[in-house]
């Protein structure tokens, strides 16, 4: 624990960097930039608040092997911190997860297992666990009680300090995806408890259940199919969503996340991943409404992962078109939203 809890003292604060806008004066957009995390994303704080969490329960010992479900940032992250206690890490992974995702974790010293059909990655996880006395992570379940939300190195604590250093109130908006729920529900948390007046807005894929869920008022809305956007959207609602600090869901298309993730680097030379691309047209969205409000302030949005990863798949016009997805539509959405403050797109869903 000495170690884990010196290593996060040790880690600098991410950036929070400004995304200019024409339009009327009164709201900002600020994206606080997760992808520079030591292990490349927003996962990496969760992943090490997993491990705190099992070591306090006395889980893991000297030796214990661990295991996860997982085969994307929360696995690389991960791996990392399984290498820092010199423990070994197995990543369960679906049977068609490519090399280079397999890569990320190997090169922070973990092992992939890969197993079908993807659907019992968890249970497969679980048992090679027990079978080895070893322990299972099992992070969409236990990662909403381990984070630590209301510390000083908690997300909502670090926008609210970045702002406070521009001189800046608390923001009118946090905009973040979700996954697992926990950097929503943190994030939440946080700025309630501080009083900070703050709404939180999520953006949910295609096929994901957040949004018609919440739509219904019905959390056991499933949709039994895969997310297209990594990282965010979830066939069900996870336990660590916490839909009473959620102020909106906002349903993007595919096409607008890809779209958006492209104009992001094309604006401000950031290059991320589809999910903050999701983000990027929630803050439009939601500056579009403060601003026919005549509300002012500041949107803050999370940069969930950087870009690299994604080199051979979003950022591939040929895989772009093997999907049948038409950015130009969108993409034009977005750049007349940046140059001239008109928005004018209606939510899907
Ligand atoms: C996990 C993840 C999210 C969503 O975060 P949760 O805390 O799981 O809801 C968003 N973006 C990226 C890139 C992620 O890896």
């Amino acid at each position: 624990m000495d170690l884990l809890l010196a290593d996060r003292a040790a880690e600098p604060p991410t950036p929070l960097r400004v995304f200019p806008l024409a339009g009327p004066p009164g709201a900002a957009l600020y994206l606080k930039d997760e992808s520079r995390r030591p292990t490349g994303s927003l996962k990496h704080g969760p992943a090490r608040d997993l491990f705190l969490d099992a070591l306090r329960c006395g889980e893991i010992g000297p030796g214990t092997p661990l295991f996860e479900a997982a085969s994307g940032n929360m696995a690389v992250a991960q791996a990392h911190f399984a290498r820092l206690l010199g423990l070994s890490y197995t990543a369960v992974v679906p049977g068609k997860t490519g090399p280079d995702k397999r890569r990320r974790i190997e090169e922070q010293g973990g092992r992939c297992h890969p197993f079908d059909p993807p659907l019992a990655v968890y249970q497969k996880a679980r048992f090679l666990a027990e079978a080895s006395s070893g322990h299972y992570f099992d992070h969409l379940q236990r990662v909403g009680d381990a984070v630590d939300w209301s510390g000083p190195d908690s997300l909502g604590a670090g926008i609210l300090s970045d702002l406070e250093k521009r001189g800046e109130p608390a923001p009118a908006w946090i905009v973040a995806g979700v996954g697992s729920g926990v950097t929503s529900a943190a994030i939440g948390r946080y700025l309630r408890m501080r009083g900070a007046g703050t709404r939180i807005a999520v953006v949910d894929p295609e096929n994901s259940a957040y949004f018609p869920g919440w739509a219904a008022d019905f959390p056991g809305y499933t949709t039994g199919m895969p997310s297209r956007i990594e990282g965010i959207g979830r066939p069900c609602v996870e336990p660590a969503f916490d839909a009473s600090v959620v102020d909106l869901v906002i349903p993007v298309p595919d096409v607008a996340s890809v779209a958006a993730m492209r104009h992001l680097r094309a604006i401000t030379g950031l290059m991320a991943g589809p999910s903050s691309g999701s983000c990027l047209w929630g803050a439009f969205h939601v500056l579009d409404r403060m601003r026919r409000e005549g509300e002012r302030g500041a949107v803050v949005m999370v940069v969930g992962d950087g870009g690299e990863t994604y080199r051979d798949t979003y950022y591939d016009d040929a895989w772009i078109e093997a999907k049948g997805w038409q950015l130009h539509g969108p993409l034009s959405d977005l750049e007349r939203f940046t140059a001239t403050g008109t928005w004018g797109v209606t939510p899907a869903g």
